[in-house]
């Protein structure tokens, strides 16, 4: 097989580009400058997804409960999309505080998942909100949650020849909420050295599904699903709403000692950041779109 580059047009002709040894698809490049620079990435073949048809934008999948992102679309443009701007301002407000300017240009949401850095944005929040990986190559389509994706750092499920086409977003019902929140203490473009992600529906006053995911405390988004099922049952107006949460999170997470702060600190904002996520899910009003 020839090295360099190669600028498929359409998903086909990536997907066959792709098979073989040693290919690496590029998206905004970000990583795989960042890597190859480095010498961690062995000299092979690029495949340059940027210019495939169909990689690209928000759009509602055809049965309309679906929120479709297209992989190659950069982190900036989905911050900006009507369509999810709209529907979910978390998500968009997620993407437009990815790292900085120059970032959120180039990188793409299909970069971000398959690189799976375990400090990174969008992996959190995804999974807290249920959403799907929709993954090509030549012998088959498939679907993989968010949730399981990243098997630790710098690894998925994914395999070679597997490229990530779409990530597929559950709309929020009337009766949803959700939230997504960052702790940056040393600056406002630096990875989180905390994050926290919520999606719950509620029957009236009372919580009847939870999900929470904290990010930077793990080798993968952590499921703190101990600390959601606390939640489930009890009523959002009660003064207890939330006792014991911070404790069933800080129980499930594994964060480390690095120059962001220390193993325990981190375990300590992971559920105060948790609770304030959950607060603010439930007092912003639901005045944005979602499914009627
Ligand atoms: C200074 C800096 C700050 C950052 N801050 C943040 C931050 O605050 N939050 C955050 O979430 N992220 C942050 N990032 C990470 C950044 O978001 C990712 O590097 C970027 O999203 C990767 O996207 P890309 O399109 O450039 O991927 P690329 O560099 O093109 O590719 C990355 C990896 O994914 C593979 N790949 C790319 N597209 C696909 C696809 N469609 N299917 C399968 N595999 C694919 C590539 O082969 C490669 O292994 C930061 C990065 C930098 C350099």
């Amino acid at each position: 097989m020839s090295s360099g580059f190669v600028r498929p047009r359409t998903l086909d002709e990536a997907l066959d580009a792709l098979a073989g040894e040693n290919v690496l698809p590029v998206a905004g490049g970000v990583a795989v400058g960042l890597l190859t620079n480095l010498g961690l990435v062995p000299p092979s073949r690029f495949v340059a997804i940027g210019g495939v048809s169909g990689l690209h934008g928000v759009a509602l999948g055809e049965d309309g409960a679906e929120l479709l992102l297209g992989a190659a679309t950069p982190h900036a443009r989905l911050a900006a999309d009507p369509l999810l701007t709209g529907e979910l301002p978390q998500a968009a407000g997620m993407f437009g505080r990815i790292g900085n300017i120059r970032v959120r240009n180039r990188g793409t949401v299909g970069g971000n998942l398959a690189l799976a850095e375990p400090a990174q944005d969008p992996p959190v929040l995804l999974a807290a909100l249920g959403a799907d990986v929709l993954a090509a190559s030549r012998s088959r389509h498939r679907r993989l949650p968010v949730a399981t994706f990243a098997t630790g750092p710098m690894a998925t499920v994914l395999e070679p020849g597997e490229l990530v086409t779409q990530v597929a977003i559950p709309r929020l019902g009337p009766d949803e909420r959700c939230a997504y929140l960052k702790f940056l203490p040393r600056t406002a473009d630096d990875y989180a050295t905390v994050s926290a992600a919520v999606r719950l529906r509620l029957d009236g006053d009372t919580v009847v599904e939870a999900r929470i995911f904290c990010g930077s405390v793990g080798p993968a988004p952590v499921d703190c699903a101990t600390a959601a099922d606390l939640l489930v049952g009890r009523s959002i107006t009660a003064a207890g709403r939330f006792e014991g949460i911070a404790a069933a999170v800080a129980e499930a997470v594994a964060p480390v000692t690095d120059h962001r702060g220390g193993a325990e600190y981190k375990r300590e904002m992971a559920g105060v950041f948790v609770c304030r996520a959950l607060d603010q899910a439930l007092t912003t009003p639901r005045s944005y779109g979602g499914r009627a």
